[in-house]
């Protein structure tokens, strides 16, 4: 390791390890530290998320060169998506057939497993799996971490990305708005007759929402199934057996795709928004989903994840202090403006599109019938959740 001070970042999930690439880019230093093996951050298993990334997103890992790693089935284009209400057939819109894309769909292990291979290729970063931190201590010229074994690591910044239950965002006096929404998501791969046209589905029902992702890098006849139910549903479907739980999502479909086959095995994750009170500390930096949790239904959470990696590198190239907290103030200031309105405003959807009320009912149908009808409304809402708007440092 080279004698400059280095960063030392909590948690080698996709946002520490593009942290870690970003900051070498840049010539810092880092050390990533994760509790997990090595073997499970170099060969993550399939855990049923699809990561839709904005073309931010995807820019953002093109400047990283993480893009080119991935194999080309795990890209799948996504051209248009559509949103209903129930079972109305009127839904709004985005997008095209001819059209660029919206964005694309990559597997969230491919995502994890490039962003470990561009950190193992850069010489400043040095990886510690196996290593979980347990405690630290912010000191106004230094953070120090105090591992298992006894070890004390010092450090000008400390970045943390250990996931949106960060305990070290705990540790460091940093409380969190979270909302749990009751819900979770069963996510599966479903093999289907008619062909998804590479067209996100997103229905709102009475009771469960059922979106489809269209997994074209892979077949045009592929899609992830996202059901989002109450919490206890959820548990009473994960134990039918496959060919019970077919047989109701099938049933619910609506017919839209013809005869369905699962793909693959189901998986679920109970849905739990985060954002923390601050994004920084006294040498201390939050990112990934220790600084803000998604709801996925509109598909930010990594996306933000990579556009708060490239705002802290681009304040901290060329800095002399890392940890200058005029620089960590601008970090949080920047990310606060560019997370805050869509956290809101994801919540907010999520509790209109959930409200079984039928007042609720009739405003959504409502928004939908409104928003569909003004283009330059759905340009906008578009341009917002492709990334597609100017970045905060796309001048520089
Ligand atoms: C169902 C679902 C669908 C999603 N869909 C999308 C989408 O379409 N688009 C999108 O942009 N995002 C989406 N997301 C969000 C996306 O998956 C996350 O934003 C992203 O994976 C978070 O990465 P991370 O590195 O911040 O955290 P994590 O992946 O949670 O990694 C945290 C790491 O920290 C380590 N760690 C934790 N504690 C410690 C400790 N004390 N010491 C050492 N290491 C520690 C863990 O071992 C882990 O490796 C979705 C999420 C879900 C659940």
């Amino acid at each position: 390791m080279p004698d400059t001070p280095s960063v030392l970042i909590i948690g080698a999930g996709p946002a520490g390890l593009s942290m870690a690439c970003a900051l070498a880019d840049a010539g810092i230093a880092s050390t990533v530290l994760d509790g997990a093996s090595e073997a499970e951050l170099a060969d993550p298993g399939e855990d049923g998320r699809e990561i839709a990334l904005t073309h931010r997103g995807i820019a953002i890992l093109q400047a990283l060169q993480a893009w080119p790693d991935l194999p080309s089935e795990a890209i799948s284009p996504l051209r248009q998506a559509r949103v209903f209400n129930g079972t109305a057939p009127q839904s709004l819109h985005f997008g095209s057939g001819n059209a660029d894309r919206l964005g694309a769909l990559v597997p969230n292990h491919w995502l994890r497993r490039i962003a470990w291979q561009g950190a193992q290729r850069r010489p400043l970063i040095q990886l510690r799996p196996g290593t979980r931190v347990d405690d630290l201590g912010l000191g106004p010229q230094a953070a120090r971490l105090l591992l298992p074994g006894g070890e004390t690591l010092c450090t000008p910044l400390l970045i943390a990305a250990d996931s949106r239950f960060s305990a070290s965002r705990r540790r460091a006096g940093i409380g969190a708005e979270m909302r749990d929404f009751g819900r979770s998501v069963l996510l599966c791969r479903v093999e289907h007759e008619r062909p998804h046209q590479d067209q996100a589905l997103e229905c709102f029902h009475h009771g469960h929402t059922m979106a489809w992702l269209p997994l074209g890098g892979y077949s045009p006849t592929l899609s992830s199934l996202v059901l989002t139910l109450p919490t206890d549903q959820a548990h009473e479907q994960r134990a039918w057996s496959d060919r019970h739980w077919l047989g109701w999502v099938q049933e619910h479909s609506q017919d839209r795709f013809g005869r369905l086959r699962l793909a693959g095995p189901r998986h679920h994750y109970p849905l739990v928004a985060t954002y923390a009170h601050r994004f920084v500390a006294r040498r201390f930096a939050l990112i990934g989903d220790s600084a803000v949790g998604m709801h996925p239904v509109t598909a930010h959470g990594y996306n933000f994840g990579l556009y708060g990696i490239e705002t802290l590198a681009a304040l901290l190239t060329g800095s002399i202090d890392p940890g200058d907290p005029e620089l960590l103030a601008r970090y949080a200031a920047t990310h606060r403006r560019a997370t805050w309105p869509i956290y809101q405003g994801t919540n907010a959807l999520v509790k209109l599109f959930t409200d079984e009320r039928p007042p609720a009912r009739l405003l959504r149908q409502g928004v939908i019938a409104v928003a569909d009808s003004l283009p330059p409304l759905k340009a906008l809402i578009t341009a917002q959740l492709t990334g597609q708007l100017p970045s905060p440092f796309s001048a520089r």
